[in-house]
């Protein structure tokens, strides 16, 4: 078990707490803040317990120094100062004595917030590549190390593992949930039933290879079940189609036919768009210029019947072009399904977790997934170095 917030005494403390501010922000307004908002409920805490709160985020990425000024994290401070009706000090640092002065003069239940961690990605990826000096530097302006940050935990950045190698540390509340929910899934109760969606195959191999002996059955719909179609010899029309990963199909099949289940029948269309004309047609009767957008009724009742007995189901990807109307009746109606089981549900990445906010379902699941990269790799059965490097209970 992972150290968290709670096992440390806080009070006068400079806590040092990784957020994940990494929110769409265009001509300086941000235009979805529910990462900071998700935020709130840790760096809360800590000024509850009277800790002097020390915030690092990263924000997009920084690869010359023309991007830094359109990445700054001014516009985050100012929205957090809103959400906790208090005053956030923002330092347009990174390092250096300003830093440093701004942080000595803090008192408890003071919050500040660093620049954008990635400005040390200019011009030697310093933070991206866990430089050794910088996370003992960010370590030092601290006493204790949370880390909030779930989106980056697949990857050793200075500041996640450089400063929580340097600091007593522990996880934040969302990190902890994110954890503690998909672990679930690494020894999970039986049936245990996998949906994936999306667009390629090629993206969720290693979550195939690594789910593929511990579920009793995984669904496969979206635009990867046509590479799947495919290598079972069926036309797909212009479907979309992962050819470098056919083969990959193909062994899958070959090995564990019996578990993985295809679409029957497919809304499809000539062309990739909302408008136009579409028709609901077995997978096998597709024309040559055809392509499916969307799973159609048959599957839909295959799928959910395949769900019926589930304990516990896993779910990435949606299961048709869900950005356009016309398409989102397959996940929908699937997500209708499996929020009714006696099961736990979680969805993990992103488009899946958009698509269920979107049509209102994601607050009925047991959880869904912030991280994208992240949540895969974890499927993938990967370590996470930023969990990994927080100290043990
Ligand atoms: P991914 O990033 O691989 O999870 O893919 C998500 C994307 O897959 C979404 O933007 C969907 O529009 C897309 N998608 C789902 N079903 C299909 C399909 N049948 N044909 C093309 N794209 C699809």
């Amino acid at each position: 078990m992972k150290k968290t917030i709670k096992d440390f005494e806080l009070d006068n403390k400079k806590v040092i707490i990784r957020c994940d501010f990494n929110v769409p922000i265009k001509d300086g307004n941000i235009e979805d803040d529910n990462r900071i908002v998700q935020s709130l409920t840790t760096i809360k805490y800590a000024i509850d317990h009277n800790a002097k709160v020390i915030l690092m985020s990263h924000l997009g990425r920084i690869k010359e120094e023309s991007d830094k000024e359109k990445n700054s994290l001014r516009p985050v401070a100012e929205r957090l100062a809103t959400l906790l009706d208090k005053e956030v000090i923002f330092v347009h640092k990174t390092r250096g004595p300003e830093l440093e002065e701004a942080i000595n003069n803090m008192k408890p239940k003071d919050v500040l917030l660093i620049e954008n961690t990635r400005y040390e990605d200019v011009p030697d990826k310093l933070e991206s590549g866990n430089d050794a000096e910088l996370g003992k530097y960010w370590a030092s302006l601290g006493e204790i190390f949370i880390n909030d940050a779930f989106g980056t935990c697949h990857r050793a950045h200075a500041s996640n593992v450089g400063i929580a190698s340097n600091l007593p540390s522990g996880l934040g509340f969302l990190v902890e949930k994110e954890y503690n929910e998909l672990s679930i899934l690494t020894e999970p109760e039986h049936p245990f039933v996998v949906v994936l969606g999306g667009s390629k195959v090629a993206d969720k191999i290693g979550v195939i290879e690594n789910l593929v002996t511990k579920a009793d059955k995984i669904i496969i719909g979206g635009g990867m079940a046509y590479t799947f179609l495919k290598a079972k010899g069926i036309n797909i029309g212009k479907s979309i189609l992962d050819e470098e990963n056919i083969e990959f199909c193909k062994n899958i099949l070959e090995k564990y036919n019996d578990k993985i289940v295809l679409p029957l029948d497919n809304v499809a269309a000539k062309e990739f768009s909302n408008e136009a004309p579409n028709r609901v047609v077995d997978v096998e009767a597709l024309e040559e210029d055809e392509q499916g957008l969307d799973i159609g009724p048959k599957t839909v009742e295959l799928f959910n019947n395949t769900l019926d007995t589930a304990k516990v189901v896993f779910w990435n990807g949606p299961l048709g072009v869900y950005e356009f109307s016309n398409y989102t009746k397959g996940t929908e109606s699937v997500l209708s399904k499996l929020v009714k089981l006696n099961a736990k549900t979680i969805l993990g990445g992103g488009d899946i977790v958009a698509a269920a906010t979107k049509l209102g379902y994601k607050d009925k699941v047991t959880h869904a997934s912030t991280g994208g990269g992240v949540t895969l790799e974890f499927m993938e059965g990967k370590e996470l170095p930023g969990v990994v490097s927080i100290n043990d209970k």
